[in-house]
């Protein structure tokens, strides 16, 4: 068969996909990913060698990850049977779009937000309708509430703090986002411990409401593929029933045990990063950038005129940042994560310089 032709027997959908991509660079400064700067201490990692050179690799995982799935009740608040644990918390969104969206459905998103939701809503054949943020690049509430009320019974994925700008819902926003709306909310709150409203108290009283959240971020496992989604237990067993059995391998459910038994080491690094985001916020606001713009999480973004000269800048001093400026209303948009107090030093340093402004 013809190469050509046999392209042609890829879903049409899929095929018109444009991938998610990101070129796999190494710098000595990076900061693109909005990964935690720190890598576990040496001792956890100890431990956890001592518990991967006993576990008999031929065995399959556990069914069910229900010790993990307790140490994640214990720090969520949520009952075991409200979780479910995926291989990052991407493959919980797409356990979630496979259950809660189909053909001709509608998904309702703001943009610019998160790649993926849009993704797997097109491949799955769904309706995308998009709630612009405002020109501020904060969420447009009521306009998410008229879209809500346009298409009943759609589903909604939000992400707060929002993937690539920072910016959050308050509890009153969520609050009147559920007032209105008769369709399933998927909150992304991959960043939230950082910064910005936890939702998790309003999942009892909001059987349509879904909080997927990750270790990637502030728990240093973005190496474990390991997220969890958060909500009402009858719900989430329906959801459960589309998810791959064994999704989690044994060496990333035994390591999320090992951090949930570490939250004070987490919860330390979390503070000190989110301290660090609010005094690189203020340190870019003295800078001669277009606009800075506030972020609850561990990265934020700003327009510069000059940004493909000040992103090769970067590069060049062996500094990566992400280039944004292909997602809507980001035009001239770098996006920058708080790294290690070096980092970020040699980060501010290197600004500086492309900006020849003097340091204070
Ligand atoms: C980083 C990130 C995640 C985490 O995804 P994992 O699959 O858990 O690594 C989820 N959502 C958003 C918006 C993110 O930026």
């Amino acid at each position: 068969m013809d190469l050509n032709d046999s392209i042609l027997l890829v879903n049409k959908r899929i095929r018109n996909l444009s991938p998610y991509h990101l070129e796999p660079e190494v710098t000595a400064v990076k900061l693109n990913q909005n990964e935690n700067p720190y890598d576990l201490p040496a001792g956890i990692k100890e431990e956890i060698a001592e518990f991967c050179r006993k576990r008999p690799f031929n065995r399959y995982p556990n069914f069910v990850p229900d010790d993990l799935k307790a140490a994640l009740a214990g720090y969520s608040g949520v009952p075991a049977e409200g979780i479910i644990v995926g291989n990052g918390s991407n493959e919980m969104l797409l356990v979630l779009l496979l259950a809660l969206s189909g053909q001709g459905g509608n998904v309702i998103l703001c943009q610019p937000t998160f790649t993926v939701y849009g993704l797997l809503a097109t491949g799955l054949g769904a309706i995308e309708r998009t709630v612009p943020l405002t020109g501020g690049l904060a969420f447009d509430v009521s306009r998410i509430c008229e879209t809500a009320e346009r298409f009943p019974r759609s589903l909604m994925v939000l992400c707060s703090p929002n993937n690539p700008t920072g910016c959050f819902l308050t509890e009153a926003d969520i609050r009147a986002i559920l007032a209105v709306h008769t369709g399933m909310l998927v909150l992304d709150q991959a960043y939230v411990e950082f910064g910005g409203y936890s939702a998790i108290p309003l999942l009892t009283s909001n059987p349509n409401l879904i909080i997927t959240r990750t270790f990637s971020k502030a728990f240093s496992g973005a190496g474990l593929r390991l997220g969890y989604m958060l909500g009402t237990p009858d719900m989430v067993a329906h959801i459960n029933k589309i998810k791959l059995p064994y999704n989690i391998n044994f060496f990333s459910e035994h390591v999320a045990q090992v951090l949930l038994g570490h939250l004070d080491v987490v919860a330390a690094r979390v503070k000190e990063l989110a301290a660090r985001r609010d005094s690189l916020l203020s340190f870019l606001r003295t800078m001669p950038l277009d606009a800075v713009f506030d972020s609850a999480a561990n990265f934020m973004i700003f327009s510069c005129g000059r940004k493909n000269e000040l992103f090769a800048f970067l590069k060049q001093k062996g500094i990566l940042v992400r280039d944004v400026s292909h997602y809507p209303m980001l035009e001239n948009c770098l996006r920058v994560n708080v790294g290690s107090a070096d980092e970020t030093a040699v980060f501010e340093e290197a600004v500086r310089d492309f900006f020849k402004v003097r340091a204070a």
